[in-house]
C-alpha cells in the first residue's frame, strides 16, 4: 500500500514571531523553520504502518518555496521513502494546496493520504477536508488512533463529548491529532542516508493547477498586550467588579 503524507515547512513552534511594521505579514526572514508538528506525527504514523507491513511506500509532499526541501529531508530521515516538492514562491492558501495534492494523488494513486489537522502558521484546519471534497474520498479528521486491516481504516477521534470511532474502506484521507503518536528522533546516520533518497521537483504549472489566492489578507496585527491583574480584597469585591466593570455576569 502506498501512503502519501503532506508536510508543511513552517516557523518552528518555539519561535516568537513579530508582525512586520507595515502589517503586511509576519517577519519570518531569519526565523528557524521546521516540519509542521502535526505533519511530523503524520510521517511517524506512516512509518509505523510500514513497520507493521501494511504500508510499503511512503511519499512525502511539500508545496512551497525551495527551503521546503529541508522539511522533506527531515521526513526522509525519519523513514519516508521519497519526496516531491511542488515548488512555487506564490502565496499558497489551503484550497491551492488541496488542488496540488489532488494532482499529485492522480499521478501517484496512494491508498492512504495523511495530513496534519492544521498547520501551526496559518491555523486553517482546512486542507485535509478540502482534499477529501475535491477527490470525493472518505475522510477522518483529528485521528488519535488509527488501525488498518484488510483495506479498512478505523479511526478514533477526540470530540467534545468523548471519543468517536469511524471506519471506512481505503482509499481515504486522515488528518492527525496530537495524541496519535510521539514522533521518533532523527538520527545522524539517517540524516546522511536521507540525502541520497529521491526528491523530485514539480511546479503547479506542470500539475495544471492555478494557485491564485482566493482570499485577500487586509492586515496583520499583534494581539493586544495583556493588562496586569489586580488582587481584590474579598469575594464581594470580585463579584462587584465582574458585574459592574467587566460586565460578564
Ligand atoms: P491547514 O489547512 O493549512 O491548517 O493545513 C493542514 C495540513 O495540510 C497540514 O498539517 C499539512 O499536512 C497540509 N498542508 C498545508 N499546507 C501545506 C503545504 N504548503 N505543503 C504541504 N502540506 C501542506
Amino acid at each position: 500500500m502506498k501512503a502519501l503524507v503532506a508536510v508543511k515547512h513552517v516557523v518552528d513552534f518555539n519561535v516568537k514571531v513579530r508582525v512586520k511594521s507595515d502589517k503586511s505579514g509576519v517577519d519570518i526572514a531569519a526565523a528557524k523553520m521546521s516540519i509542521n508538528p502535526f505533519d511530523e506525527i503524520a510521517v511517524e504514523e506512516a512509518i509505523r504502518l510500514k513497520e507493521q507491513g501494511i504500508v510499503s511506500d511512503i511519499l512525502v509532499v511539500s508545496c512551497g518555496a525551495s527551503p521546503c526541501q529541508q522539511t522533506l529531508r527531515t521526513a526522509l530521515a525519519m523513514g519516508a521513502d521519497r519526496a516531491i516538492l511542488v515548488e512555487t514562491s506564490a502565496e499558497l492558501q489551503p484550497l491551492a494546496v488541496a488542488k496540488l495534492l489532488q494532482a499529485v494523488m492522480k499521478q501517484e494513486q496512494p491508498q492512504l493520504v495523511i495530513l496534519g489537522k492544521q498547520a501551526i502558521d496559518d491555523d486553517c484546519n482546512q486542507t485535509g477536508q478540502m482534499l477529501a471534497a475535491l477527490t470525493d474520498l472518505p475522510q477522518a479528521t483529528f485521528a488519535s488512533k488509527l488501525t488498518i486491516e484488510a483495506e479498512q481504516a478505523t479511526v478514533t477521534r477526540e470530540i467534545d463529548g468523548g471519543l468517536e470511532t469511524l471506519s471506512f474502506t481505503l482509499p481515504g484521507i486522515i488528518t492527525t491529532d496530537l495524541r496519535l503518536n510521539e514522533p521518533r528522533y532523527v538520527t545522524l546516520p539517517n540524516i546522511m542516508k536521507a540525502k541520497k533518497k529521491p526528491l523530485e521537483t514539480l511546479t503547479p504549472e506542470q500539475l495544471g493547477v492555478d494557485v491564485t489566492p482566493r482570499i485577500k489578507t487586509l492586515a496583520f496585527n499583534e494581539p493586544p498586550t495583556r493588562k496586569a491583574g489586580i488582587v481584590v480584597a474579598d469575594v464581594a469585591t470580585l463579584v462587584d467588579k465582574l458585574k459592574n466593570e467587566a460586565k460578564v455576569i
